[in-house]
């Protein structure tokens, strides 16, 4: 098959060329820096010829502290070539994190694709493809969200104008959304001193760059006590450590589906912020690129037979999920 998602998560697209895990193939691309996409980089770049991604999905790379040889380092602008063998490989952008992208290859005899993460709008559908691989993180109306990220947003920075007089706000997220999260208060006038660890803030300094936003002062947050109003950005895993300090804590979470914002504890909020289309948008997205066939990917999103039903029925793609029954959730 031209394209296939494996039991390791590894997207195979064309002959020369894999996404998002390991496969001893020439060609690794590392569509965004979330984990469940940098599985096995280091055996790829060991073995593979070349570590494909964007400028600032390799900056964020070398701050996460993936060492990627510069001979084997290539970054590809957003819609520009690059051939290998047979196959010419493109990425084209997608909204997800900086410095994310689909994955076009193509030869003269066929043309596979793979979304990589995405949300709608931002993310032009792959089209005229073989074979798409798609990104379905949430595959079925039972998980659609009846509300939009502006709602969310608005509901974080109710919770922070109710708060911060009293204290800090602790914001708790994934690499990717919290420097996003940074832009957009920025961008909304939220003015407050921002703190953020030393990965956040240099992933932070390039977002920023990406976005063409001034995020202002940012300090790095190196475990002092804070009694003043300001925002802490966190990685989400360092919460456990942190809940317990004065102040609110806000969790950043796709996997809110009650509201916009839950209080969860006292001083704790979970705000359902997703990086991912919905349900909705997934099927917006296949109706509109209208591939000959459909690969949906079972590794990273849940209820991936459901979407493939779907498909198939409504829309008239033959669909599968690839690999079968492995449930999971992406970052
Ligand atoms: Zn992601």
């Amino acid at each position: 098959m031209l394209a296939d998602v494996k039991s390791n998560g590894a997207v195979l697209l064309g002959m020369d060329v894999v996404a998002d895990s390991y496969w001893p193939r020439i060609i690794r691309v590392v569509t965004h820096a979330h984990s469940d996409h940098l599985m096995g980089i280091n055996r790829s770049i060991k073995e593979s010829l070349f570590i494909v991604a964007t400028e600032v999905t390799h900056r964020f790379l070398d701050v996460l502290g993936y060492k990627v040889p510069s001979e084997k380092r290539l970054s590809l602008d957003y819609n520009k070539s690059f051939s290998v063998e047979s196959e010419v490989i493109t990425l084209v952008p997608s909204r997800h994190i900086a410095g994310s992208a689909q994955v076009l290859v193509e030869s003269r005899e066929y043309r596979v694709g793979y979304t990589g993460d995405f949300k709608l709008p931002g993310t032009p559908p792959l089209e005229g493809l073989d074979i798409l691989v798609i990104d379905a993180t949430y595959g079925s109306p039972r998980l659609q969200r009846r509300w939009g990220e502006w709602d969310a947003l608005a509901a974080l920075i109710n919770i922070i104008e109710d708060n911060i007089a009293s204290g800090p706000v602790w914001l708790y997220g994934y690499n990717g959304k919290l420097q996003e999260i940074m832009v957009e208060l920025r961008r909304r006038g939220v003015s407050y001193p921002f703190l953020a660890d030393e990965s956040t803030l240099k992933l932070a300094r390039i977002a920023a760059e990406f976005y063409g936003t001034d995020i202002g002062e940012v300090d790095l947050y190196h475990g002092q006590e804070v009694d003043y109003s300001a925002i802490i950005f966190m990685h989400t895993t360092r919460r456990r450590y942190k809940r317990r300090l004065p102040g609110v804590h806000v969790v950043l979470t796709g996997w809110e589906m009650r509201a916009p914002a839950v209080r969860v504890d006292d001083n704790v909020y979970n705000v359902s912020f997703s990086d991912h289309a919905s349900f909705k948008e997934v099927i917006e997205y296949v109706e509109e690129a209208r591939p000959k066939m459909l690969i949906i990917d079972s590794y990273r999103g849940k209820d991936a037979w459901f979407t493939a039903k779907y498909v198939e029925r409504i829309l008239g793609i033959p669909a599968i999920p690839r690999p079968r029954g492995a449930p999971s959730g992406g970052d």
